[in-house]
């Protein structure tokens, strides 16, 4: 299919998030803001809770790159509606694009909004998307100090996904390590290790997602 694509203009900096979170709650819409460094899994995680929730929920995805539509045509081909935002340069998606793409959605018959963010561990964590959780993937390569280098990332983020633990064996990555550095900062953390490769872990997180999917759809306010 044609894939919509849509530019991010610099003068979308006005933070809307409070409107963007009231029409996800007309709608009964959740939306889940994805962020990770470039190469951390966020597309092969989107794909893999597609195939674990479409029986169950109707998910629409928000792709943003810098450039390309790469992510958005594998999406695409899943049969699930997605958005390529490109920002043209910018490295973080904030309330106002996700403001403009909304309406491009059919909210009435989407339960679930994945916002792909762009891959890096600096400025997406300062913009607020809206969005009812921030879920931030550490992958094993990148190393368990991030959470030292880029704290607020780890601050802001509802939930870390710990991916590629099948590399693991290869690379120095404590994992208790690097839940305590983030503990740290943000003593609610909740954590899942997965491998979005092998499908390792998913299943759990796929269930915490269903609950919170099914709570917003319930009118609870989070
Ligand atoms: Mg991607
Ligand atoms: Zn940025």
């Amino acid at each position: 299919m044609e894939i919509k694509i849509v530019k991010q203009i610099l003068a979308w900096n006005e933070d809307v998030s409070e409107e963007v979170k009231q029409l996800l709650r007309e709608k009964n819409v959740c939306l889940v803001n994805v962020m990770g460094s470039p190469g951390a899994g966020k597309t092969s995680l989107i794909k893999k809770i597609i195939n674990d929730l479409r029986g169950k929920f109707r998910i629409g995805v928000i792709e943003g790159d810098i450039a390309g539509q790469i992510d958005a045509d594998t999406i695409d081909r899943m049969g699930i509606p997605v958005v390529q935002l490109q920002t043209d340069g910018a490295c973080h998606i904030e309330a106002m694009s996700v403001q403009h793409m909304l309406p491009m959605f059919d909210l009435d018959a989407i339960d679930v909004l994945f916002v792909e963010n762009i891959g890096n561990l600096v400025c997406p964590a300062e913009f607020d998307t809206g969005a009812h959780w921030n879920i931030t993937i550490l992958s094993v390569p990148e190393g368990d100090d991030k959470p030292l280098k880029y704290p607020l990332m780890y601050t802001v983020s509802d939930v870390v996904l710990i991916n590629k633990i099948d590399a693991l064996p290869y690379f120095d990555f404590d994992i208790e390590k690097a839940k305590q550095r983030i503990l740290n900062l943000n003593p609610k953390a909740v954590f899942f290790p997965i491998s979005a490769k092998t499908g390792e872990g998913v299943d759990a997180f796929c269930e915490w997602i269903e609950r919170q999917i099914a709570a917003v759809k319930e009118g609870k306010t989070l």
